[in-house]
């Protein structure tokens, strides 16, 4: 990160991306309305829409940046855009300590690896599928001439072994179809390397939930981009830095590289966690986590107890609703990272509960989105030079 000079922002000129000059605001027009965001529940709620509605697979996140860039520049003192394409907006710069809100730009995906002679299209994967939620979806090549619609398949049922009916499909024996009749077709459209995912599109359901591919993380992103806003540059006396990361789903690798640019004292990572309000999910294990209850506020080892403990007392002071949960290992999410980067960092993990993670219909409650937007704008609100996050230390107020 270059801190306090504009970098040029990745080209959205060429390729794939030009695709999204085409806002999805407006709908395709043939969408059925549950598609559009006609129920408005929540502030912003369209800036929902559009991260949702833009491709990010891990490495190919320009589209969605190009969006958080533009939703923070009238926010930002400064707006960055490091090397690994990590967007990083800071408010008050200069002030201590050093508060970074975190939050994963990318989504699961596939990226095209071969082309057969007949014109279908095989796929690795891009972060952690379960090939069964891959069987006959509709899917998005995101080409350099634009978005080609493709379908991944196996045989029919009819025509599977009995061997073959009781087995697990693997990947291997999916493929993308996108209607080319041989190789020479599809490679006008498509080339090796070019980042694929499922149909993107929200729907709007009853109880303020919505669902879409990729809640995981854009559900997150919008928290924080919407935390930033609602911190009134007026109140705040820490600096505030605002990070859409990138690769999160390959390994927290954004997150490495922009918490050491940010060098933040604090910081706090948002991402979904496991609702576990369907059926057939163990509480015992998992805990009791509710679609609507509230962001869920994490507690364990990779949590810094005087973060834990404020978010937890500024949402009682607010009567904002949020529910607890424990992880006895270090999170698999940005927070991981943040924690440990340079000299340690206090770090917190607050996430959004989300029903049906790395699917096609990952579902999320916006009141838990905007009561967490509404406890991470409070919190930055309340850190001040005299915040101290080292364990058993007093809080300035002695308590
Ligand atoms: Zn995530």
């Amino acid at each position: 990160m270059v801190r306090g000079k504009r970098q040029t922002a990745p080209s959205a000129k060429s390729g794939y991306f030009h695709l999204l000059a085409v806002s999805p605001r407006e709908g395709c027009g043939a969408c059925p309305t549950f598609l559009l965001s006609r129920n408005r529940v929540m502030p912003n709620q369209q800036l929902l829409q559009d991260l949702l509605m833009a491709p990010s697979p891990s490495g190919y996140e320009v589209p969605v940046q190009d969006i958080v860039r533009s939703f923070l520049e009238p926010l930002a003192d400064t707006l960055d855009t490091d090397v690994h394409g990590n967007v990083i907006a800071g408010r008050n710069p200069d002030h201590t300590p050093r508060l970074m809100l975190a939050a994963h730009s990318d989504q699961i995906g596939m990226v095209i690896s071969h082309i057969d002679d007949k014109g279908y299209l095989y796929a690795q994967t891009i972060g952690g599928w379960d090939p069964q939620q891959l069987i006959g979806q509709r899917m998005t090549v995101w080409g350099q001439q634009g978005a080609v619609p493709a379908v991944i398949a196996r045989k029919p049922i009819h025509l599977l072994t009995d061997s073959e009916r009781r087995q697990v499909v693997k990947l291997e024996e999916l493929w993308l179809d996108i209607g080319a009749s041989d190789k020479e077709q599809a490679l006008a459209k498509v080339r090796v390397g070019d980042p694929v995912t499922l149909e993107l599109g929200v729907r709007w359901l009853d109880n303020h939930l919505a669902n879409a591919p990729g809640m995981d993380d854009k559900s997150g992103l919008w928290v924080v981009l919407e935390a930033f806003r609602r911190a009134d540059p007026a109140h705040l006396k820490a600096s505030l830095f605002a990070v859409s990361t990138v690769q999160e789903e390959v390994g927290l690798r954004g997150a490495i590289t922009s918490t050491y640019g940010v060098a933040p004292q604090v910081g706090v990572a948002v991402d979904v966690t496991h609702a576990t309000d369907c059926p057939t999910i163990d509480q015992r294990q998992r805990g009791d986590i509710k679609l609507g209850g509230g962001p869920v506020i994490f507690r364990g080892p990779n949590l810094n107890p005087g973060v834990v403990e404020r978010l937890i007392a500024l949402a009682d002071e607010n009567r904002i609703p949020y529910q607890l949960a424990a992880i006895g290992r270090a999170c698999p999410n940005d927070s991981n990272s943040i924690q440990i980067s340079r000299g340690g960092v206090a770090t917190g993990l607050l996430a959004i509960p989300n029903r049906y993670m790395h699917s096609a219909v990952e579902m999320v409650s916006l009141d838990d989105l905007d009561a967490a937007a509404e406890l991470l704008a409070k919190f930055a609100l309340d850190l001040s030079p005299d915040s101290s996050f080292i364990p058993g230390s007093p809080r300035p107020d002695g308590s």
